[in-house]
């Protein structure tokens, strides 16, 4: 037990990006534990990345349809948030994860010319429903767009865009290529990427890391083997509905403790519904180097 704990703590200062990385691709893989290995790679190898948060909501958006409530009417651009998505991209490659309700409007809003990938992190409507505006990019680029899920989106989207996937199919449908991850780390185009799985309630979820930046929508657990993956991460986004507990996203408290037991120095609260409170308010009580996120904001990393 003695030898794994030392090992565990190796390979969490391994993670640190930047530090001690020489004598660490030395170490013979057996010594870091689990997968762990390709992943730290992966990580290490990331270009300098801008991330776009395309959207901050939860599941009905901000303001909601007929509130009144002093979110919902407020002035505050900030206070007006789409479904969750971020944009994630490098000087050559750009990826999305989620489409959702919002995505065309999110893609015009952001002038984005150019899509490479979509990644899901689970089936629920409001993280699925904007695919078939894909089309746009599949006409501009002439090509199919690259689908990354877990078996249970995949059947989703093939159930919800079956148009899509039919032998025969009308004129103009999305074109779309579906391909299934686990929890290998793979690239696309020059980022890679590292998938976790988290709890949405019952329902595992991807959160992905890009090098040194976590996203993590809809989840309110995660397995200590997962949270290690995390580990050394300069930013991480966490989802934060509202202060009240729910059955399956974590409340705020519940997330600041999640970032503080992760030691992240920066993190971005996400998924946000009208009963959280209005933005200014929320961000003043936050603790320090953790913030609100809202929609258009960008983070380079
Ligand atoms: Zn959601
Ligand atoms: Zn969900």
């Amino acid at each position: 037990m003695q030898r794994r704990a030392t090992v565990m703590k190796v390979c969490r200062r391994q993670y640190a990006v930047g530090e001690m990385t020489d004598w660490f691709v030395l170490l013979p893989t057996a010594y870091c534990p689990t997968s762990l290995f390709p992943s730290y790679l992966s990580i290490v190898n990331t270009p300098p990345l801008t991330i776009t948060f395309l959207g901050t909501g939860t599941s009905s958006g901000v303001p909601m349809i007929a509130c009144e409530c002093a979110v919902c009417t407020s002035k505050n651009e900030k206070d007006t948030r789409l479904r969750s998505s971020i944009m994630v991209q490098s000087p050559s490659t750009t990826i999305v994860v989620d489409t959702t309700p919002d995505f065309r409007y999110q893609m015009l809003r952001e002038k984005v010319k150019r899509l490479d990938a979509v990644l899901f992190t689970h089936p629920h409507k409001d993280h699925i429903a904007g695919l078939d505006d894909v089309r746009a990019f599949n006409y501009f680029q002439e090509q199919a767009m690259e689908v990354y899920a877990n078996p249970m989106t995949i059947d989703a989207l093939m159930r919800e865009f079956a148009y899509a996937f039919a032998d025969k199919k009308y004129p103009g449908v999305p074109n779309i290529e579906l391909n299934t991850i686990g929890l290998e780390a793979f690239s696309v185009g020059n980022i890679p990427i590292v998938p976790l799985q988290v709890w949405h309630l019952k329902m595992p979820v991807f959160a992905f890391r890009f090098g040194d930046f976590t996203y993590i929508t809809d989840a309110n657990r995660i397995d200590e083997s997962e949270k290690e993956k995390i580990w050394g991460s300069k930013i991480v986004v966490v989802n934060a509905l509202r202060k009240e507990k729910h059955i399956s996203h974590y409340s705020l408290d519940e997330a600041i403790a999640l970032v503080q037991e992760l030691q992240v120095p920066e993190a971005y609260f996400t998924h946000i519904s009208h009963q959280l409170g209005r933005h200014d308010e929320i961000e003043n009580i936050l603790p320090e180097g953790m913030h609100l996120a809202y929609d258009g904001l960008e983070l380079h990393v």
